[in-house]
């Protein structure tokens, strides 16, 4: 049996993790899109609305979230002894198992193995943990081009693009767009074609039918894997996904190491879970299940990546790791105010939306790139919260991170800013009955510079100025309330 370095964290993600800008100068750009906000509206509240009412139709809807969570702990606790025994099953049905501590492993793995096939190009299932490792663009470096075959994907890929939804990676596009990306870059396209969505179906369907026809290579993520079964699943509703898994010869899977559930009963919790919440179906069309290697059906030559690349160092953060239970169904973006603003660019990483601003920074360390800004792309609302089928408290690890992200700071800095003394002077205050007395003398000072309507404008300094740039500081009250509880005679 290979060795794995589950449980010794160090070792960062690497890959498309990282933010090139730091969030609120990525988020600035992104905004001045007026066409990509009204798509984004859209297509999230279309959503969102299909999910309540679906999820309102199960009354034990509230006992499920908590078995996933459940189930998911318990995985992530006991996450090498599982991970071992999938692969012992895995490999007893003929199937190859490869561990990547990182991006650069991954892809090395892969490229190797469609090398000794001697396929020219490879056919792909949208997958996460391909799009994390940069795959595609690794194997196009290696002269082996990649065809992704999901419909956003593939608009995603045409339009030389990013994904900016974890499901509906193509969310930022609207079907005119499409229409000029499939005149523009697909070859035998109807040139009289129209922005008509089933028109534009057939033309990808056209398309991907002759890649899946001669594909010898097929590269997947899974949703799951089942220790107690050795099996693997993918969850999608094109169909291109069973295509991709039972035609080729080659099956290559690439996932990551905190997909693996206990027992194939598992399922039952999260079938139910998961197309509702993705989607806001109460089925997904197509759910493929595959173990191992089977003789004369399917693909005879079957690998699964096992990919680190950063998760071990979440499961290390004891408040955070629980953001490893994500089953990437995309609900907390759909009902974040500050994801429908922004899209999913402005994250810079794989992963955007409130799951996105957790999990990189959590696998690559917050001192990483740019990726200290994104614990603070949140309201704290806590809608991300009540939609996330696992109960992941995603607001709470924000806080985390933030607090990790200003001791980060720190640790790089010998002059304290205005804001350490800041804070500094309110310890000092706040801890002391009698000096908060006499803070409490300035009050009149400052229903002064409130004036007649009773709000403060403008204060000086950066800080102080900046949190009054954009809101006013309501006049201190006639009396404190220590002097009313004085004066009522109860000191
Ligand atoms: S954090 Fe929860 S709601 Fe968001 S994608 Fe993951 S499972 Fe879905």
């Amino acid at each position: 049996m290979s060795t794995t370095f589950v449980g010794m964290p160090g070792i960062p993600g690497r890959g498309n993790l990282h933010a090139e800008l730091p969030f609120p100068k990525a988020a600035k750009a992104e905004l001045t899109n007026p066409q990509l906000r009204a798509n984004l509206r859209h297509a999230t509240h279309t959503i969102r609305d299909k999910r309540v009412r679906v999820v309102g139709e199960l009354p034990d809807w509230e006992d499920l979230r908590q078995a996933g969570a459940d189930t998911k702990n318990a995985a992530m606790a006991n996450l090498p002894a599982l991970l071992e025994e999938f692969e012992r099953n895995f490999r007893a049905r003929g199937g190859t198992v490869h561990w990547a501590r990182d991006a650069d492993e991954a892809n090395r793995i892969v490229t190797d193995l469609v090398r000794a096939t001697g396929s020219p190009e490879v056919v792909k299932v949208k997958s996460m943990a391909t799009q994390e490792i940069g795959l595609n663009e690794h194997l196009e470096e290696q002269g082996i081009p990649a065809f992704e075959t999901d419909l956003a994907e593939l608009i995603v890929q045409l339009g030389h693009d990013k994904p900016s939804h974890i499901l509906v990676p193509a969310i930022h596009r609207n079907r005119s767009e499409v229409r000029d990306i499939f005149l523009r870059e697909m070859p035998d396209v109807d040139p009289a074609l129209t922005d008509n969505p089933p028109e534009l179906a057939m033309a990808a369907r056209a398309h991907l039918r002759r890649k899946f026809l001669s594909a010898r290579v097929a590269v997947s993520g899974a949703n799951f894997a089942l220790a107690d079964t050795g099996t693997l699943g993918v969850v999608e509703s094109e169909g291109n996904g069973r295509m991709c898994v039972t035609l080729p010869k080659t099956l290559i899977t690439v996932m990551g190491i905190e997909k693996v559930l206990p027992t194939a009963q598992d399922l039952e919790v999260f079938m139910q879970l998961l197309p509702r919440s993705s989607t806001g179906e109460r089925m997904n069309p197509y759910t493929s299940l595959w173990t191992g290697a089977t003789a004369d059906d399917g693909p005879q030559d079957v690998h699964i990546v096992l990919l680190d690349n950063g998760r071990t160092n979440a499961l290390a953060d004891k408040y955070g790791r629980t953001a490893l239970n994500c089953i990437r169904c995309s609900a907390c973006m759909n009902v974040c105010p500050v994801y429908e603003r922004t899209g999913g660019h402005a994250y810079g990483s794989t992963y955007p939306g409130p799951i996105g601003a957790i999990l990189s920074p959590l696998m690559t360390g917050i001192e990483a790139e740019d990726n200290g800004s994104l614990p603070y792309a949140s309201s704290l609302c806590g809608a991300c919260y009540d939609a996330c089928p696992v109960k992941i408290d995603i607001p709470e690890i924000l806080v985390h991170l933030r607090g990790e992200d200003v001791k980060a700071q720190h640790a790089h800095r010998r002059i304290p800013t205005e804001m350490d003394l800041l804070m500094k002077g309110a310890e000092v205050v706040l801890s002391s009955g009698r000096m908060l007395a006499l803070a409490e003398k300035g009050l009149p000072l400052g229903r002064l510079l409130a004036g007649r309507d009773k709000k403060i404008k403008k204060l000086p300094g950066k800080l102080a100025g900046g949190w009054t740039a954009s809101r006013d500081i309501p006049a201190p009250p006639a009396q404190s309330f220590r002097d009313w509880w004085k004066k009522e005679g109860r000191a």
